[in-house]
């Protein structure tokens, strides 16, 4: 008997034209966070196999990454007689300390002379004539024993760790995240991540009115968000010469929206040179004045490539829950400002004029400005990857 952990997959099975590519994105995306630990992956429909010395720290990585919907540590046996298998399994189950159960068969090899009801019920009754003082709960049993029948081959397994769900990442393709230190962005990028999307970042970095602190509080949150996904590429542009630009030459009221007007610029331009078909920000309706319907609008214009927000309908509190459940919270409440917070007006105009907005960046020549941001911009990587992890990917 092997002990082994098996993973499902969810709701990738629903997809039933591109599967394959989902299951070899799933398996290569396993094999990058596995590549430290001794590891074997094997697949049957449905299913994927490990066997590793190590399953504690195996568990861990599988329970962040997309696309897996539960992880069991489990037992394989290279036979599906029933004779065996039923002893095989009363070995295992006399170990364990539980007075009610309950066994629960799936056959995925339909040929079998036994039903998955009638296996269930034979494996029971076995257990209950050899273990004293137990019972089945059909309910509420405290110990869940699982049993699929595949071909030639059984498996068993009790404890079930539920994984993120989702899909594999790379499936989607790539977006570009708007990453700020705030509360925020991080959230929208692991919801996208959760749909498929790899991310690249991109954060806005205004030297020396913003400091090194704010800078390392985005790199900190980007690290954060590689825990799904191996690395996180980080493309940070100084965005000093053309906040002051603004100052300089636009009405206040309007500085917030023309600014935005120019991140998007800079966003979709780095997204396209860097084969992303989406741009990614943390935008929530109403949350500030920059956030109205008719702001996004006019900040929207500016740029053809599509602008997903996943967090557009979420209350602060729910991107609050999910911050910390994910592990960005703390990480985004450090006091540092940002680019945004330090020159922002006092009365941002609410329902800007697209028109308005347009005529004042004319006022001063912004397209320069942003070739040479994005000429001069640094690209950083997180976490820090050796060789060896860098050619898996
Ligand atoms: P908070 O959680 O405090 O609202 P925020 O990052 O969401 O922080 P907003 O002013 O609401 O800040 O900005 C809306 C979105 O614009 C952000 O979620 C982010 O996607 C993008 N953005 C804002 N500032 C920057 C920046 N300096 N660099 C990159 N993206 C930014
Ligand atoms: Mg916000």
């Amino acid at each position: 008997m092997k002990k082994l952990i098996i993973i499902k997959y969810g709701e990738l099975t629903t997809k039933h034209d591109n599967i394959n590519f989902f299951i070899k994105t799933l398996k290569n995306n396993i094999e990058a966070s596995l590549s430290s630990i001794n590891h074997t992956i094997t697949y049957d429909v449905g299913r994927m196999f490990i066997e590793t010395d190590d399953f504690d720290e195996v568990i861990n990585k599988l329970t962040n990454i997309f696309g897996i919907h539960e992880i069991n540590t489990g037992y394989e046996l290279e036979t599906d007689d029933f004779e065996s298998f039923s002893n095989e399994l009363l070995n295992l189950v006399k170990e364990k300390e539980f007075t009610t159960f309950k066994v629960q068969t799936k056959r995925s090899n339909k040929k079998y002379p036994l039903n998955s009801m009638e296996i269930s019920r034979k494996l029971g009754a076995i257990l209950l004539r050899n273990i004293p003082n137990i019972k089945v709960d059909v309910n509420n049993p405290e110990l869940l024993i699982n049993v699929e029948i595949r071909l030639n081959k059984v498996y068993f397994y009790f404890d079930k760790i539920k994984g993120i769900g989702g899909y594999p990442l790379g499936v989607a393709g790539k977006g570009m995240l708007m990453l700020s230190g705030g509360i925020d962005s991080p959230v929208a990028g692991y919801l996208a991540m959760k749909r498929g999307v790899r991310l690249e970042c991109v954060y806005f970095d205004s030297p020396p009115h913003t400091s090194e602190n704010a800078k390392n509080k985005v790199l900190d949150l980007a690290t954060v968000l590689a825990n799904y996904s191996s690395y996180i590429k980080i493309h940070v542009i100084r965005f000093t010469d053309i906040q002051e630009a603004i100052y300089k030459n636009c009405p206040k009221e309007y500085m917030i929206t023309i600014m935005r007007r120019m991140m998007y610029r800079i966003a979709e331009n780095l997204a396209h040179k860097n084969n992303c078909k989406i741009i990614i920000n943390g935008e929530s309706i109403g949350q500030v004045a920059s956030q109205t319907l008719t702001s996004m609008a006019v900040i929207n214009e500016t740029i053809k490539m599509p602008v997903i927000r996943p967090v557009a309908c979420f209350d602060k509190l729910e991107i609050i829950e999910l911050a910390k459940k994910i592990g960005t919270y703390d990480i985004s409440i450090r006091p540092y400002e940002d680019c945004c917070t330090i020159f922002v007006p006092e009365h941002p105009v609410i329902n800007p004029v697209a028109k308005l907005a347009k005529e004042y960046e004319e006022s001063f020549d912004y397209e320069t400005l942003i070739n040479e941001a994005i000429k001069e911009h640094t690209i950083i990587k997180v976490p820090v990857i050796n060789k060896e992890f860098s050619d898996i990917l």
